[in-house]
C-alpha cells in the first residue's frame, strides 16, 4: 500500500530494551532493516565494529558531519552518536521500513526533516524496573548507570514528541505490538500518496461519464 519504506525512529530510556526488542523485531519479521549507528564511544564487550556500532575517533566522526554524510547525529553522555546516510536511503528506497535507534535529540532532528517518519518511545512498565534492567545488564559502572537514570529522567520530559508509546514489559507481546502499530502506520493517508493518487484518477472517470 505504501509507496516506499517507513522510516521509524526507536528511541527510549537507556536500559529499557530497545536493543533487545529489535534483534526480536528482525529475527520474528522480514520487512524491516536496522540502521548501524557511527558513535565515539568505546566498544562494550562483544561489541563489534559494523554490527552494533561503527566506532570511529572524533577526528573521522567530525569529517562525516561535515561531508553531509550523517542524517542526524547528536552528543549523548559525553560522546557523538550519527546516522550514516546512504544505507537508510537504500533500504527506503528497497521498500524496507528502516528502524533508527536513537535518542531524542537525533529523533527531533528526524521528524523535521523527514514529516512522515515514525516515532516510537520504548519504557519498562516503572522506574525501579529500568534500574533493575540497566544494573543487570552488567555494562556499565554505577557512575555511568547514575548518569543514564537521571539523563532518563530529562528524556520522559519529551515523550510527548512521538507517535507512540511501547511498553516492554512482556517481551513477546511488546514485538508484537510494536510490529503491529508499523503495519497500521502503512495505511496512514500520509504514507499513501500514490495510492490515492490512483483511485482518484479511477474515479475521475465515473464522473465524467455522469457529466
Ligand atoms: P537498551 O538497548 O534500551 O539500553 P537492552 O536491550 O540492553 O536495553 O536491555 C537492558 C537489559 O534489560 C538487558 O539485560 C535485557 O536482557 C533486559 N530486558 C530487555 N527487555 C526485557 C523485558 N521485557 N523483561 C525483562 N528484561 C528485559
Ligand atoms: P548506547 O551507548 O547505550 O549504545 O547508546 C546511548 C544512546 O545513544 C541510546 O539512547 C541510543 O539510542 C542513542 N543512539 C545510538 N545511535 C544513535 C544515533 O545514530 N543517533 C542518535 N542521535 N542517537 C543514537
Amino acid at each position: 500500500m505504501t509507496d516506499k519504506g517507513i522510516l521509524i525512529v526507536v528511541s527510549g530510556f537507556s536500559g529499557a530494551g530497545k536493543g533487545t526488542l529489535m534483534r526480536k523485531l528482525l529475527e520474528t519479521y522480514d520487512n524491516y532493516a536496522l540502521s548501524v549507528s557511527m558513535t565515539t564511544r568505546k566498544p562494550r564487550e562483544g561489541e563489534r565494529h559494523g554490527v552494533e556500532y561503527f566506532f570511529a575517533s572524533k577526528e573521522e566522526f567530525e569529517k562525516k558531519i561535515a561531508e553531509d554524510k550523517l542524517i542526524e547525529y547528536a552528543c549523548y553522555c559525553d560522546n557523538y552518536y550519527g546516522t550514516p546516510r546512504e544505507y537508510v536511503e537504500e533500504q527506503l528506497e528497497a521498500g524496507k521500513d528502516v528502524i533508527l535507534e536513537i535518542e531524542i535529540q537525533g529523533a527531533l532532528k528526524i521528524k523535521e526533516r523527514f514529516p512522515d517518519s515514525l516515532l516510537l518511545f520504548v519504557t519498562p512498565p516503572n522506574a525501579k524496573e529500568l534500574e533493575r534492567r540497566l544494573v543487570g545488564r552488567g555494562t556499565e559502572t554505577p557512575e555511568v548507570i547514575a548518569k543514564r537514570l537521571s539523563r532518563a529522567s530529562e528524556e520522559s520530559e519529551g515523550i510527548e514528541a512521538y507517535d507512540y508509546i511501547v511498553v516492554n514489559d512482556d517481551l513477546e507481546e511488546c514485538v508484537k505490538q510494536l510490529h503491529s502499530i508499523v503495519i497500521n502506520a502503512h495505511y496512514a493517508p500520509n504514507r499513501c500518496a500514490e495510492f490515492i493518487n490512483q483511485i482518484r484518477e479511477e474515479l475521475k472517470e465515473f464522473s465524467k461519464g455522469a457529466n
